[in-house]
């Protein structure tokens, strides 16, 4: 198994591979701009399977299981543009600052990467370069030209989280993620809350920081954005069906805050 074609070549992806940037909507009409670091989980070909069992690319450690058909959705539905990211987590981390160590993960959970362990920094860099920085360069610029445009953007950064974490089991079945904003995350919480049957974390499972984030740190707190991060449990939209009924439900809320932001001049 060659792991380390990647040292040997100029680029990485080639023929075959698909590009990393997915996006819906382009021109989308709503305020929500909404992103998706964890979209996808195609390996590059050059990779192979990073010597990683099949079985465990599917689990949680190579991608936000679930997201990608709640936002497909949840984009359609409140017609706002999303940019996705289609390669695993486990080429690149999109949700973490380059030269980490879950940058490029070596262990993710309890799981060995052997396709990252040592590599150079050369490799490293390429895929910083063909698919950290594309999707991040597009979230980028399309904030920019919403800005000339004067488009009122407000960044919602979708995850979703594994139920049973290093053997704990996880009680939220959605949980805002942030630091700096006041309007946006406390507005959510409110809302979510009035929905009696569900368990809403807040700032859990996690919280926001430098070093296990990018999107938000970046895209939204130092653009000034309002933003919040929205991680639902896997287990609740991993079928079709659990996917279209938290889209409906996202959709809803969000429109309602739309509603709320206009009121107070913020979108
Ligand atoms: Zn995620």
């Amino acid at each position: 198994m060659a792991l380390d074609t990647a040292d040997a070549t100029d680029q990485l992806l080639g023929e075959g591979d698909i590009p990393p940037v997915h996006e819906v909507n382009i021109a989308g009409a709503s305020p929500f701009l909404l992103t998706a670091d964890h979209y996808g989980r195609t390996m590059p070909r050059a990779l192979g399977d990073l010597g990683v069992a099949d079985s465990d690319l599917v689990r949680h450690i190579a991608w936000d299981i679930g997201i990608a058909g709640v936002a497909e959705r949840l984009a359609k539905m409140l017609d706002a543009h999303l940019i996705a990211q289609r390669y695993s987590r486990l080429v690149i981390d999109c949700n973490r600052p380059p030269g980490v160590a879950s940058s490029i993960p070596e262990i993710s959970e309890a799981t060995a990467i052997p396709g990252n362990e040592d590599l150079s920094a050369a490799a490293k860099d390429m895929r910083r370069r063909e698919i950290f920085d594309p999707y991040h360069g597009r979230i980028g610029a399309t904030i920019d030209a919403r800005v000339k445009a004067g488009k009122p953007t407000v960044l919602v950064a979708l995850h979703s989280f594994t139920p049973v974490y290093y053997g704990e089991p996880r009680p939220w079945h959605i949980g805002t993620l942030y630091r700096r904003d006041t309007v946006l995350p406390r507005l959510m919480l409110q809302h979510l809350r009035e929905e009696s049957e569900l368990v809403v974390g807040d700032n859990q499972p996690y919280a926001v920081s430098d070093i296990t984030d990018y999107t938000i740190p970046v895209h939204g707190e130092a653009r000034g954005l309002v933003n919040t991060g929205i991680e639902i449990r896997q287990d609740l939209i991993t079928e079709e069906a659990g996917q279209q009924q938290w889209a409906e439900r996202l959709a809803r809320i969000l429109r309602q805050i739309e509603a709320t932001l206009h009121e107070q001049g913020m979108s």
